[in-house]
């Protein structure tokens, strides 16, 4: 045992008496004060120590191999937080072997450590060591020094630098705890990254970075295609394993200082620090590539894989993080739906338009719609006109589908869009008919599988189409002059539930037309399910039919398949007299695109 000096075991004078209930008010008033975080609170008290104490140096150390200064209080300026020591040299190695406190008199007169650079360099004369327990780890230690030797310490003193010793010991040790408990919050148990809340604080400190540094950023949204097959097929565990395989590649792939956090189940946010959109696609094109070439392995073996990305790069003037990620998370929508494994960048509109302002938009009924005019390819008679969705925008400008629907579909708004449109076609179709409008005159309108499902929109619409059809002058028959348009370009996840959904209209006299027909590999599935009236030709076919005799052949025999199956059929994008000529001889019935006219200006709901 080392010889330790013991303190003056004195009996306590009254005003020793009254001073120790000071420093215990002071301590008590010091742990209550509000607006300090953990290691201001720690230091204050460590200089409240030093003050009450009259010493030179009050340290709080951590001991490991090292002793480390984490928290000083120094008058004299010897002793920087975060110094380090081997714990062999340092003045509390005898506090950490024996947990023991120690209080040494005279530093100057102790075989060990009268040599110390402490006490050589510094002069420092009185030193005590008390065992500091952060929970059940006795791994600090909290030192005293000070160069002037008087007045010894007495038992007030030693006991008060126990009490310090232990607040510090908590004050440690729920600072640790909160510590793990905010990591645990913030991480995800499975992969070990950020999770999405984690993330989300991240990119406010981004957007707050910006500014200062003067770099923008790159998002980048990542979905696994196909996941649910990989859980179906081989179990959720192995789901599991892919993940932590996925997230330790995406990792891997970043540079230093780009960070990647689970957004999702299966869902990945990347943040590429200075990027553009370019440069974040390049990233993700190589781990793209090596998703290809390299299956992520698995204890049941290797699983091929691949994702769909949504980029974006953002500067400081349009950081709006919602609106970043919504647009990502469009692109990445677009992605999905035109085919998967693919990188898409959001596309910026012209108008400064987010998910915020299409939703006010639809709570102040602005949407609008353009018609367009279709035409009889024999008689030169339009027929019919299609409705097309605009949004008006708060400053009176109009929004074109193209711009907003992949939007609207994404955040499942669609079926407000489509309610308003539909209302407002059937408002103007009753109008135009009292005005003396041809009955047989029909109107085509859009409507969303999104709309189509949901039952009380779908209600409200049959109501209001047997309210207008009271109120209108012409006798209409069984068939009405509303025909709703579907596309396959959205994912249907049953066909079976798309008849029914739209049984109710059929019931009641609208007919069906197929959008796009030929431009995507389902067409006939939907034509095999739905009892539709019309095919529209995509508009990409009729554009090609006067270059490409193989299109034209295509268009011709679309043309013929319709007509023995009872279907009449719509060219789109019919933009000069050739090609109108060329449909009508094929026998296509009506046409539309910009030969007969434009979109007309949009109407109001
Ligand atoms: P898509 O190409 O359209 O993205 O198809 P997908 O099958 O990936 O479709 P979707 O995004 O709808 O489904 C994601 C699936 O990921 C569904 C869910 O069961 C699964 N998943 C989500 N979180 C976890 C997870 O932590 N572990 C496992 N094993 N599966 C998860
Ligand atoms: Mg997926
Ligand atoms: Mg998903």
């Amino acid at each position: 045992m080392l010889p330790v000096n013991e303190p003056n075991q004195r009996a306590m004078p009254a005003d020793r008496d009254n001073s120790h209930v000071d420093r215990l008010n002071a301590l008590w008033k010091l742990s209550m004060r509000r607006g300090l975080s953990d290691p201001e609170r720690i230091r204050a008290m460590l200089a409240m120590a030093a003050d009450v104490l009259d010493m030179d140096l009050v340290v709080l150390g951590e001991l490991g191999e090292h002793c480390t200064a984490r928290y000083v209080s120094d008058r004299l300026g010897v002793l920087p937080e975060g110094t380090r020591q081997p714990v062999e040299l340092s003045l509390c190695r005898i506090v950490y072997q024996t947990c023991a406190p120690a209080h040494i008199a005279d530093l100057a007169a102790h075989p060990l450590y009268a040599g110390h650079r402490m006490v050589t360099e510094f002069g420092m004369r009185v030193f005590s060591g008390i065992p500091v327990s952060v929970g059940d780890e006795t791994r600090w230690v909290l030192a005293f020094l000070r160069r002037r030797s008087v007045p010894p310490l007495d038992a007030v003193d030693i006991a008060y630098m126990d009490l310090i010793a232990d607040w510090l010991g908590n004050a440690l040790h729920q600072s640790a705890q909160k510590e793990l408990l905010q990591r645990i919050a913030l991480t995800d148990p499975l992969t070990g990254l950020p999770n999405r809340r984690a993330a989300e604080e991240r990119l406010q400190k981004e957007k707050a970075r910006m500014p200062r540094d003067g770099l923008g950023f790159a998002l980048a949204l990542v979905d696994l295609d196909h996941f649910k097959m990989v859980n179906d097929r081989y179990g959720h565990a192995v789901g599991d394993e892919v993940l932590e395989a996925v997230a330790r590649r995406f990792e891997a792939g970043l540079r230093e200082g780009d960070w990647v956090a689970r957004w999702g189940g299966e869902e990945f946010l990347f943040v590429l620090h200075g990027s553009t959109a370019e440069g974040a696609v390049a990233i993700l094109d190589r781990l793209a590539s090596l998703m290809r070439s390299t299956p992520v392995q698995t204890s049941v073996g290797a699983i091929p894989l691949s994702f769909s990305a949504g980029a974006a790069a953002f500067g400081e003037g349009d950081c709006e993080i919602q609106s970043m990620l919504e647009e990502i998370d469009l692109a990445l929508y677009r992605a999905k739906g035109e085919g998967r494994d693919q990188i898409r960048v959001a596309a910026h509109t012209r108008f400064p338009w987010n998910g915020a302002l299409l939703r006010q938009a639809l709570a102040e009924t602005r949407v609008r719609y353009a018609s367009q005019v279709i035409v009889d390819l024999q008689s030169r008679q339009a027929v019919a006109d299609e409705a097309l969705a605009r949004i008006e925008t708060a400053t009176g400008e109009i929004v074109e589908a193209k711009d907003f629907v992949d939007m609207a579909e994404g955040l499942g708004l669609m079926a407000e869009v489509d309610r308003q449109v539909v209302r407002s076609v059937m408002q103007h179709c009753v109008v135009r008919m009292n005005e003396g409008g041809p009955p047989d005159f029909a109107h085509f309108v859009n409507v969303s599988p999104q709309f189509l499902a949901r039952r009380d929109l779908v209600d409200e619409m049959l109501e209001d189409a047997m309210d207008y059809c009271q109120t209108c002058s012409a006798m209409l028959g069984p068939v009405k002059p509303i025909v709703l348009e579907l596309t396959e370009r959205q994912r249907i996840v049953s066909l079976d539930k798309l008849r029914a959904d739209l049984q109710p209209f059929i019931d009641f006299g609208f007919r069906l037309a197929l959008d796009d027909f030929g431009s995507g590999y389902s067409s006939y599935l939907y034509l095999a399910h739905l009892p539709v009236s019309f095919l529209k030709i995509e508009g990409w076919l009729v554009s090609q039919m006067r270059q490409d005799r193989k299109v034209a052949g295509i268009v011709e025999s679309l043309a013929n398949f319709a007509r023995k199956e009872g279907m009449r059929t719509v060219a789109e994008h019919v933009e000069d007299a050739e090609t109108a000529r060329i449909l009508a001889d094929m026998g296509v019935d009506y046409g539309q695109g910009w030969h007969f006219g434009r979109p007309q200006r949009a109407h109001a709901g």
